[in-house]
């Protein structure tokens, strides 16, 4: 809805959303009775009623005014029901675009404008000047190095004997584990199982294929099924359905030596007159920075990351288009990386670990589906499959656009000054 100011929004408050003088006192009074609880009111009121009337009743309990959070223009029916529970509105994040930026691609092939969300000053502008080094070097390569999303129970065993026992039976028993698996999906396949022992636990890390979906409720349920037949198959007791060997939004090395998600490596070749013109630094600068800092520097400190900012521009892209955010930390673990060559340099980004989607989760929302479509990777692709690969390849050459430029700033010593300038107020 639009109102004369030509602002869209839905403020979700007054006539045209329902408002009651009768009936919304009521609700806050037995609210605060506790005769209804806070995230029953869907069941009394329409969605948009039951986020106002949330809304109104936590500004009356804490003596805030939330009219920012109550102003939105996003369909909240599916948004209540899939995404978010308890809704009192929404945050409205500054999306900027960094680009355009060329990609040769396995499955990006062309000029992307890259949608950023972000209250990080300088962020955005950095990543603008790593794709226009980008694109004058005439793109960036980008592949997509294995494709799959995990899911690992762990069950206990009565001895070690028994835990190795588990594994034999489940390397038996592949097919028809693969066969329960995907008979709980249309578009998920079963690609790999690998077994881990700890003592008297066992670890059964399934690996699917996901397709566009980034796959953790689609992989979750096909592997219950799988852990009861394991379960029942063997006598050992399924303890938890995830036994952190997925692992899932937890730093983790498996994940960056097995790959999680979609994992994607990028790299540009740039000339010595674009580092020069564009980063404003040398090849022998830009080499020394990567070296020292991102792998000396990181392997010092124990970090599971030998990269710049990767996460930050995975961050931004998660968010801009309906990612899980929390699976930003698996962008922290990239690896960059810088070989001098007779030209100039070839820089790369190599990204173990992306779990991404263009369906499921948060894509369907209309802010978020609209970065979507402006990248061209929105819903199923065709076939299916296609537009995720083609999303993580974007990402891939995102980061390194971060990479280069923040890589460039600090080369040239130019880091505090582009922060002073841009990200205070
Ligand atoms: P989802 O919202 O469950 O949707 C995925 C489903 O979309 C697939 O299962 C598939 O149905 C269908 N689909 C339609 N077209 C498809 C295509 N082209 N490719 C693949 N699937 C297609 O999403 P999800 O990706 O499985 O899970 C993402 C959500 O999981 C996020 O909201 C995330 O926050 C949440 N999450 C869950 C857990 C958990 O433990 N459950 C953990 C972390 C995050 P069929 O399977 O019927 O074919």
């Amino acid at each position: 809805m639009a109102d004369e100011s030509g602002h869209r929004g839905n403020r979700g408050s007054g006539a045209e959303a329902g408002h009651n003088n009768q009936r919304d006192p009521i609700i806050h009074d037995r609210l605060r009775d506790g005769s209804l609880k806070l995230y029953e009111l869907e069941k009394e009121l329409t969605p948009i009623d039951a986020i106002r009337v949330r809304r109104e009743y936590i500004e009356q309990e804490t003596g805030t005014t939330l009219d920012n959070v109550g102003t939105f223009s996003i369909d909240i029916d599916r948004v209540v029901k899939r995404n978010c529970e308890n809704m009192i509105g929404t945050v409205q994040v500054p999306v900027g675009v960094a680009g355009p930026i060329r990609i040769n691609g396995g499955h990006a092939q062309g000029s992307y404008w890259l949608p950023l969300a972000t209250t990080e000053g300088a962020l955005v502008a950095s990543v603008n000047r790593g794709c226009s080094a980008i694109t004058k070097a005439g793109g960036a390569d980008a592949r997509i190095l294995h494709d799959g999303m995990t899911r690992a129970p762990v069950f206990a065993t009565d001895s070690v004997v028994h835990a190795v026992q588990v594994c034999d039976w489940v390397t038996v028993h592949r097919d028809v584990l693969k066969a329960t698996a995907e008979s709980t999906t249309s578009h998920g396949k079963l690609s790999d199982i690998v077994t881990f022992v700890a003592g008297t636990s066992v670890f059964v890390r399934l690996e699917f294929d996901t397709k566009d979906a980034m796959g953790m409720n689609m992989v979750t349920i096909a592997s219950a099924k799988v852990a009861d037949l394991i379960a029942q198959g063997t006598g050992a007791r399924l303890i938890a359905l995830s036994g952190n060997m997925d692992t899932d939004k937890k730093p983790a090395a498996i994940n960056g030596i097995m790959g999680r998600g979609r994992s994607v490596v990028a790299g540009v070749a740039l000339s010595h007159d674009i580092i020069a013109k564009v980063l404003k630094t040398d090849a022998k600068s830009l080499h020394e920075v990567n070296y020292r800092k991102n792998l000396v520097g990181s392997a010092r400190a124990g970090a599971m990351g030998f990269n710049a900012h990767a996460a930050n521009v995975v961050a931004a892209m998660f968010i801009a288009c309906g990612q899980d955010a929390a699976h930003s930390i698996d962008g922290s673990t990239c690896i960059t990386t810088i070989d001098l060559t007779e030209t100039g340099v070839y820089v790369a980004v190599t990204l173990p670990s992306l779990p991404i989607g263009t369906v499921g989760g948060g894509t369907s929302v209309e802010t978020q589906q609209e970065c979507l479509k402006l990248l061209g990777v929105a819903g199923s692709g065709t076939p299916p499959g296609a537009n995720a690969k083609k999303f993580a390849e974007i990402i891939g050459a995102a980061v390194l656009a971060g990479e280069l430029s923040l890589l460039g700033a600090l080369a040239a010593q130019h880091l505090a000054r582009a922060h002073q300038q841009l990200g205070r107020g």
